[in-house]
């Protein structure tokens, strides 16, 4: 069955590789990006989650060309790493209104549409690892505090909206190979770090995007029907592991 569905931050990165499979799956999807630019095989609609108006106006035109959304991927998100004493109010809230509100105006809508059409719909947001502990490297707190609201946020709409069919659940990607992985890293200390990454993570690797699309699709279909403000954890074992080494 082809179903109507939108990944916001589809354009690349994780939401990429959850758009491209649930594509390959059949479904019918739209992603999200700023600039509007063409992505290859998959429609693209003009979208800022940080602005009411442009999430609205995102929201109508999926529902014109595809009908009203039924799976939602609210995935969208920034980082800017910097110690509270040191962080600058732009930059906090800027984080805040892309992480959290964009959530927020997101699900709102495709919540909306949901009911409107009376479809008992599914809804994944990404969350991280940062939204239950605090990054050992420092700097993360404004990122991890829009991730545990988020958290927060599916745990409370699962309840909300269980009643009306609608599933809310959360992915938790570990560290993946993404831009938003490497924005805040200084190039020439990227291959460094990618080598520590690799020591540290149970698993020994970073996630490819296409890791936790895989769980992303498996959360959206029937197979998962009876989950609701869950969390999957896709992050190759590192919430698992204690960062106490005696
Ligand atoms: P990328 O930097 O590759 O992609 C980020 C996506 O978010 C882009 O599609 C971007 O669109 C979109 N986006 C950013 N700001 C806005 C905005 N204001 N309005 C609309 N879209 C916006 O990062 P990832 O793929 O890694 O991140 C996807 C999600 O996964 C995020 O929520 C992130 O927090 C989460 N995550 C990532 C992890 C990682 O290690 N990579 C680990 C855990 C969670 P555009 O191109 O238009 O700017």
């Amino acid at each position: 069955m082809t179903r109507s569905v939108l990944v916001t931050g589809g354009n690349r990165g994780i939401g990429l590789a959850i758009a491209r499979r649930l594509a390959a799956d059949g479904d019918s999807v739209t992603v999200t990006s700023r600039s509007g630019a063409l992505v290859e095989g998959l429609s693209v609609v003009t979208c800022d989650v940080r602005d009411a108006a442009s999430v609205d106006a995102a929201f109508t035109a999926v529902e014109q060309e595809q009908g009203p959304v039924e799976v939602l991927v609210a995935n969208a998100g920034i980082t800017q790493d910097q110690l509270l004493a040191l962080m600058k109010e732009d930059a906090f809230t800027d984080v805040l209104d892309t992480n959290l509100t964009g959530i927020f105006l997101t699900c709102k809508h495709g919540l909306q549409q949901m009911l409107a059409a009376k479809v008992s719909g599914s809804i994944v947001c990404t969350s991280s690892p940062t939204g239950f502990v605090a990054l050992a490297a420092g700097g993360s707190g404004a990122y991890s505090a829009t991730k545990g609201a988020i958290s927060s946020l599916v745990r409370c709409m699962a309840i909300d909206y269980a009643r009306f069919g609608i599933r809310v659940n959360a992915v938790v990607p570990g560290a993946t190979e993404t831009g938003l992985m490497w924005n805040n890293v200084p190039p020439e200390e990227v291959e460094a770090m990618r080598v520590q990454l690799r020591r540290e993570i149970p698993l020994g690797r970073l996630a490819e995007a296409e890791d936790p699309a895989r769980v992303v699709a498996w959360l959206l279909s029937e197979e998962s029907v009876y989950m609701t403000g869950s969390h999957v954890v896709c992050d190759g074992g590192i919430l698992a592991k204690s960062s106490i080494s005696v």
